[in-house]
């Protein structure tokens, strides 16, 4: 599907119907297990960017895992139909082709937040002078926090050592020139360039390659949380020369509560075994893992940060779900996004029109790639988020005053744009 110009939009349900026929994907939602309302009819889940639906070939995987655990017991190492021993690496060519990496530029491991902090450990390494760190106001709780025990851990403080960028007074979303600007204006001082590749509450897209040739104009690291990136951009980046990044796999990568991460570490540093970092047994080489010297010597590659052997059933159910990712592809799957969201889009600018009881305004740039709109409500939106989910429509809701909706090219489909766009339409208020 290519780019639809928004006036070649209809806002009825025949529509919708032919848009979705004509939609090479739509076959890929009957790999998901949808949920259902009490009365057993599929409701509309606009929450992948939260977590992600359930694949029905998860279940298998697992049992696979289970299966040769009861067999072999602890043989399942070596033995098994994919042995634990190197389980990370079942994931690793799916990852790499997600993220745009080479294969020994990422591996999969730990949860999110555990792996922020390992990747600031090896990036982050202030000097004197040039102790700090660039980011987003408003990020992610997580980020904030893991930033703020960072540059403490070096003993600075949050206030000075931590340059927040806010967007411009009455404005929601950061304009690129002012990222680059501000890169420029505290290049001497900083550090570390740490942004989101899409930005939780506004679902702005960030300039990954722009950014981090800024931040390497003025020595600085460029590294990325693609939490809401992963799985829902096309992302290059190994050729943006991005240093560092990590995503987790539960949000559009659809592989469950608390699953497993992915990270990244450009080669230039990861195939450097002087880069410094945590270590622990999985990352050493593998070929002499097993004798149990003292003297650590890294695997080449991301991989050679690893801490802990691989926890298998997670990794079964992300094997799961970057199976049907492989068989969509990314460039399809963004392709698809490039219809979607601006349907939805459409249809709720449709039903704003119609309908005098609702307000809101969509803070999502128009031209962010991905899957994801936000919708900044006034006073009522809280009700206004109540009444969607008895509806059946499933969205989210972001304190203070922000639904965010994602309908995702899995398996979301064009009439669930439209149905929501018909629900908006009858809010009584
Ligand atoms: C979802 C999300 C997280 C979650 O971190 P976990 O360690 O997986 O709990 C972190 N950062 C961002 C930007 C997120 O969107």
């Amino acid at each position: 599907m290519g780019k639809f110009a928004a006036m070649l939009f209809e806002n009825t349900l025949a529509f919708a119907q032919s848009l979705d026929n004509s939609d090479n994907l739509a076959h890929l939602r009957s790999e998901f297990i949808i949920p259902t309302n009490k009365d057993g009819e599929p409701i509309v889940y606009l929450c992948g960017n939260s977590l992600g639906l359930q694949p029905k070939n998860a279940l298998q995987y697992i049992q696979n895992e289970l299966e040769d655990w009861a067999l072999l017991g602890v043989e399942g190492h070596f033995h098994g139909r994919k042995p634990w021993f190197h389980y990370h690496k079942f994931l690793t060519d799916q990852s790499a082709a997600l993220v745009g990496a080479l294969p020994h530029e990422v591996v999969v491991m730990n949860q999110l937040t555990v792996n922020l902090h390992l990747l600031m450990v090896s990036f982050y390494r202030p000097q004197a002078g040039k102790y700090k760190i660039l980011m987003e106001a408003g990020a992610f709780p997580s980020d904030m926090y893991a930033v703020q025990s960072q540059v403490e851990m070096h003993g600075y403080n949050y206030d000075d050592a931590v340059i927040e960028l806010a967007p411009r007074q009455g404005e929601y979303c950061l304009s690129n020139e002012d990222i680059i600007a501000a890169i420029e204006q505290h290049g001497s001082e900083l550090a570390l360039v740490f942004f989101s590749g899409v930005q939780y509450y506004t679902g702005q897209c960030f300039d990954i390659p722009a950014i981090t040739k800024a931040a390497h104009q003025v020595g600085a690291m460029a590294g990325f949380d693609l939490a809401h990136a992963a799985g829902n951009l096309k992302l290059q980046l190994h050729n943006h020369n991005v240093d560092f990044a990590a995503w987790c796999s539960y949000k559009y990568l659809n592989s469950g509560p608390g699953n497993v991460s992915g990270i990244f570490i450009h080669e230039k540093h990861g195939l450097n075994p002087a880069t410094p970092r945590f270590a622990g047994w999985w990352g050493h080489k593998e070929d002499v893992r097993f004798q149990m010297k003292r003297g650590y010597i890294p695997e080449p590659g991301a991989a050679g940060w690893q801490l802990s052997n691989a926890p298998v059933f997670g990794m079964a159910v992300h094997r799961a779900s970057l199976d049907i990712f492989s068989q969509a592809g990314i460039d399809a799957l963004t392709s698809k996004t490039q219809t979607l969201t601006p349907f939805l889009r459409y249809c709720l600018l449709q039903a704003k029109a119609q309908n005098p009881r609702i307000q809101f305004d969509i803070i999502t740039p128009e031209n962010a790639a991905g899957c994801q709109l936000s919708l900044l409500t006034d006073a009522s939106g809280k009700q206004l988020f109540d009444y969607l989910t008895s509806q059946n429509i499933i969205c989210d809701w972001r304190e203070p005053n922000v639904i965010r909706m994602a309908p995702v090219p899995l398996y979301n489909s064009f009439v669930d744009c439209y149905k929501v766009g018909q629900a908006f339409a009858e809010f009584k208020g």
